[in-house]
């Protein structure tokens, strides 16, 4: 992964990659009045507006919601890892993420398929998400 560009997040995306790289875990909004999870975060819940929330530790366990496969990219930093596979994961706690797939054959992936999104750490502000396939074994957490 040496040589990517790292995002620089800011607000409250800057405030859920810190919590995600001081952890090492996947976390989620979740609203306290109504126990609402978003992503990405906001100041107030989408469904009763409450400002009061916190961000959740969760596994990261979801279902594929839709995956794209890439054959070709501009950015020299990813073109070792042609064809890669981008999916958007409908996490069990309802809110959809997006990752890059880690599996030996991309091309079999499938919507519904179970998946877990893992944090890859990136310095203190910022972390890849990696999908991981239950076919593949899910790696220790
Ligand atoms: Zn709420």
């Amino acid at each position: 992964m040496s040589g990517k560009a790292i995002p620089k997040p800011d607000d409250l995306n800057l405030k859920f990659f810190q919590k995600i790289a001081e952890t090492g875990r996947m976390h989620v909004q979740e609203c306290r009045r109504c126990g609402h999870h978003s992503h990405p975060p906001r100041y107030y819940c989408c469904e009763c507006f409450s400002p009061d929330w916190r961000f959740k530790e969760i596994g990261g366990d979801g279902t594929v919601y839709s995956h794209t496969l890439s054959h070709y990219t501009a950015e020299p930093a990813w073109r070792d890892e042609l064809p890669f596979a981008t999916v958007v994961v409908e996490l069990d706690e309802g809110p959809r993420i997006v990752g890059s797939a880690r599996t030996a054959d991309p091309a079999s992936i499938r919507i519904g398929q179970r998946v877990r999104v893992l944090p890859e750490r990136r310095g203190d502000d910022f972390a890849f998400f990696t999908v991981v396939f239950d076919k593949d074994g899910y790696p220790d957490v």
